[in-house]
């Protein structure tokens, strides 16, 4: 959900909306702008059971770049039980991309001194273990990207990979499209998380990033039942099939523009 950049008609009162004075939903042929008091807002919290009221840890890697498969990490948060965090910078051995430290503002000078990959992806991946064998959810934003990093650097560190079939993921990207299935358009952390009132002051910081995605799928649970209800085992199950849904989605409209084509199957990690 962005701000509305032309004047217009709000979809559900009619009232003309100044350009800047709403907002605008959909896409591309499909926009739809809305006067303030319309916009789109969650429905309230219910008092239903769900996973918003068990304990679920979160990570976030900030990286030097968007290329699972062949990018670093830089640095990574991993949020467990309320007060128990790991947090660290790993030098990645290789050059920061100026872009990319514009990002996350994390220079080869700032890392230059922090632990090598080898050692802190061991940490990292220890950890996601420890998840599995006590069956708690870990909340990832966009699971695809960091946790087909996160594979990518155990082979290539020789470290050893957490047993990726029993883990339990929740992924407010993917959750958040099977609700919404893409009607309130652009979806970043920033924008859902200011969509549920989520507050995120320090956006592309791991650990304010790792905070708000896992408020994030409290409030995606707590405010819509039929997602909130289900069990974190039969939610790995929604969550690929809204992933794939996704993807088709995104690729009938890249074959229309020359896109690059997502891969239906690559949820929680690339295949
Ligand atoms: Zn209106």
């Amino acid at each position: 959900m962005q701000t509305n950049r032309f004047d217009g008609f709000c979809d559900a009162c009619s009232a003309q909306v100044l350009a800047g004075s709403g907002s605008l939903t959909g896409r591309p042929g499909r926009w739809r702008t809305w006067c303030l008091a319309c916009s789109p807002r969650p429905p309230a919290r219910g008092r239903h059971d769900g996973w918003h009221r068990v304990p679920l840890a979160s990570l976030d890697f900030e990286t030097t770049g968007i290329d699972p498969l062949s990018d670093r990490v830089v640095s990574y948060a991993l949020l467990d039980e309320p007060g128990f965090e790991i947090v660290g910078l790993v030098n990645p051995g290789v050059p920061v991309p100026a872009a990319s430290a514009a990002v996350h503002g994390l220079t080869d000078q700032m890392l230059a001194t922090a632990p090598g990959s080898a050692e802190s992806i061991a940490v990292v991946a220890d950890w996601v273990q420890t998840l599995v064998d006590r069956e708690v959810g870990l909340v990832v934003f966009n699971a695809s990207y960091d946790l087909t990093m996160l594979r990518a650097e155990c082979r290539r560190h020789g470290v050893t990979e957490p047993d990726w079939s029993r883990l339990l993921v929740v992924d407010p990207f993917v959750v958040d499209w099977g609700i919404e299935r893409g009607g309130l358009g652009r979806r970043r952390l920033t924008d859902v998380a200011a969509y549920y009132g989520v507050p995120l002051e320090d956006a592309h910081d791991a650990t304010a990033d790792a905070r708000a995605a896992r408020d994030v799928a409290v409030e995606l649970a707590a405010r819509h039942a039929h997602v909130g209800a289900l069990g974190l085992v039969e939610l790995m199950e929604r969550q690929r099939a809204w992933y794939a849904d996704r993807a088709e989605d995104w690729n009938a409209y890249a074959r229309t523009r020359g896109r690059d084509l997502d891969d239906p199957a690559a949820w929680p990690l690339a295949v």
